[in-house]
């Protein structure tokens, strides 16, 4: 017989949570009603209004066919598509529940407690989130060029860094850090850090000297690219996303990720959008020429406008009495919900990007407000 467990008798103990998870405050999506708006103007997320390729959708619906089965779990179609299309080796990508799995499965992976994780300002807010879930200290970095720093990233390395992460473009901003700033900060890191990119918004630069990270993932063993599905390509409903690693660092997520982290409606519909590559360029266009448009607008009228090489833009109100709360409870009144946004001290407001007729309430509703 196997020997008792000792009795534990203490009834009030109470169950505890790892150190640190307790303090991190929960994830605040972008706000997605208003009280007496039956369908508000949704920009608050950075979803694409243009919806996914019709292709993906006619994908999305075959696949009712097979609701029963699991998921191919190698993701082999999916991955030999992205592989195709972009240019990259299949071997080296796995797909996952968003991108967002595939950031928690890395640090989850590489990052213990007591190890550090270097975290430039405008990034994706849930790499703080799995970094101190593993007990690891989330060191933030500014950007106060409103982009990566270099020289503050490389300065914020100490003997405990096990992975630097930056978006780019980043969020809310949706500047990009140019190629030769991005070897830079590569050429600055030990071998054993690991350089995250978060590259979420790559689908939308055009940007000769912008730099997504796949040409680094090749020749070197610490360089991971994320990438996603929700944003150019309209399927952030069906949470899948793509990451671009060196074998070694591959092996060790699929490793611990669950065999069916990518469901089969997902895999199916990327697959189908990844492949319809002029429906992608006609979204990429309408973005371009969309913000050509609106950044005009808009600073006709006085706002200042950070220039965005993504599909969301950050304004914000040089004249006295206006400033982005109050404008945000304009655009509300007018049925549009922005996302009001705080980067340090300052107060912005990040707009989503819409269709045409989108774009002109906003440009409509802004002019009315500061009128
Ligand atoms: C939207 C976004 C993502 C995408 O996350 P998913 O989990 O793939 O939907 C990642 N990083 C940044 C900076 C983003 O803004």
């Amino acid at each position: 017989m196997m020997p008792k467990p000792q009795s534990r008798t203490d009834a009030h103990a109470l169950p505890l949570p790892l150190p640190g998870i307790a303090g991190l405050a929960p994830y605040r999506q972008g706000k997605a009603t208003l009280s007496d708006v039956a369908e508000p103007l949704k920009l608050s997320s950075n979803e694409s209004m243009l919806g996914p390729s019709p292709r993906a959708i006619a994908a999305y619906q075959a696949c009712s066919k097979c609701l029963h089965l699991y998921p191919d779990g190698s993701q082999q179609a999916l991955r030999a598509a992205i592989g195709e299309v972009h240019g990259l080796d299949a071997d080296r990508i796995v797909c996952g529940n968003g991108s967002d799995e595939l950031i928690q499965l890395l640090i989850r992976a590489y990052v213990g407690p007591g190890d550090d994780v270097v975290i430039s300002q405008y990034s994706f807010a849930m790499a703080f989130v799995h970094a101190i879930a593993q007990g690891a200290n989330a060191v933030s970095v500014a950007e106060p060029q409103l982009r990566p720093d270099v020289d503050a990233l490389l300065a914020a390395l100490t003997p405990a860094t096990k992975m630097v992460v930056i978006a780019s473009p980043n969020n809310p901003v949706g500047q990009y850090l140019p190629r030769d700033e991005l070897l830079r900060l590569h050429a600055g890191l030990p071998g054993d850090v690991i350089l995250h990119l978060d590259s979420a918004y790559a689908d939308y630069v055009e940007a000769p000297d912008y730099e997504a990270g796949a040409t680094l993932v090749g020749p070197n063993e610490n360089v991971v690219m994320t990438r996603t599905f929700s944003k150019l390509y309209g399927l952030a409903g069906l949470r899948i996303g793509w990451m671009y690693a060196p074998t070694a660092i591959i092996d060790m997520v699929q490793r611990i990720r669950t065999p069916f982290n990518a469901n089969a409606a997902a895999l199916a519909a990327a697959e189908a959008a990844v492949r319809d590559t002029e429906y992608a360029e006609m979204v990429r266009e309408e973005n371009r020429t969309e913000f050509a448009r609106i950044s005009t607008a808009l600073t006709g009228f006085g706002i200042e406008v950070v220039p965005s090489a993504a599909n969301f833009y950050l304004i914000r109100f040089p004249m006295t009495g206006r400033d982005p709360v109050g404008a945000a409870q304009h655009l509300e009144s007018q049925g549009i919900i922005p996302r009001p946004v705080n980067t340090g001290p300052e107060a912005w407001l990040r707009i989503s990007i819409g269709r045409p007729q989108q774009n002109d309430r906003v440009i409509a509703a802004l002019q009315d407000y500061i009128r």
